[in-house]
């Protein structure tokens, strides 16, 4: 059983190196930013409650997020273990995961703030079917399209330089101390997030004594 959680500013590749690691070694991707654009596009009552604060870059309210990660995480289809990507991102969080649940490490994808700056408002999604690209590393083949579903890709409401100051204020404010926190566990695994998908992710299996991970050709 492997229990990890990925860590890392925005844009610094959390959900491509989640998805990277998960599959081959069959781990559960649970990513809690995920869930609620699911929610919100889904129109449910939670979409409704959450919508307001993800459009302005906020954190959404502890209570409803430890909710929703705790109905995931106890609704059990991660035998092989699981990869939490977006929590704990306050000490408070924190505390309910630790308590709960114990994690084998953290993933810490480190980046600059001023790549990221210019790798998240470069970020498109297709909201059918959820594939992510960047107009500078990973364009689709045709502008504006999705390669795997040709919906027409948006740009993420929380993308925009306004939410991202916000939400890298957040990071740095009560994100980091959550590092800290973890630290003093010496789980912590630090991984330079500025290389290639594939480079980055050898890294990290290589600090976590993975098996090697072997890029789709
Ligand atoms: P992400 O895709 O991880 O950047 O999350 C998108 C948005 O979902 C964030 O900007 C928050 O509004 C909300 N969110 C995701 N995870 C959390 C969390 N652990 N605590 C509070 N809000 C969250």
């Amino acid at each position: 059983m492997r229990k990890y959680v990925i860590m890392g500013v925005q844009g610094s590749g959390k959900g491509t190196q989640s998805a990277l690691l998960c599959g081959d070694l069959d781990l559960v991707h649970i990513s809690v930013g995920d869930l609620f654009r699911w929610h919100v596009k889904n129109h449910t009552k939670l979409g409704a409650q959450v919508r307001r604060a993800m459009t302005a870059g906020h954190l959404v309210g502890d209570d409803l997020v430890e909710s929703v990660v705790r109905g995931r995480l106890d609704g059990h289809d991660w035998n092989y273990g699981f990869v939490v990507d977006g929590f704990p991102r306050n000490g408070r969080q924190a505390e309910f995961f630790m308590e709960s649940y114990d994690i084998d490490a953290v993933i810490h994808l480190e980046l600059p703030d001023d790549e990221v700056r210019r790798r998240v408002l470069s970020r498109r999604l297709c909201p059918e079917c959820g594939m992510d690209y960047n107009l500078i590393a990973d364009r689709p083949q045709v502008d504006g399209r999705c390669d795997i579903c040709g919906h027409e890709l948006i740009t993420r409401a929380d993308d925009t330089p306004e939410a991202l100051d916000a939400r890298l204020r957040d990071y740095h404010e009560k994100t980091r101390p959550v590092l800290e926190l973890f630290r003093r566990k010496e789980v912590v695994h630090d991984v330079d997030a500025r290389p290639g998908a594939d480079d980055v992710q050898a890294a990290i299996r290589k600090t976590l004594g993975l098996p090697s991970y072997s890029p789709v050709p």
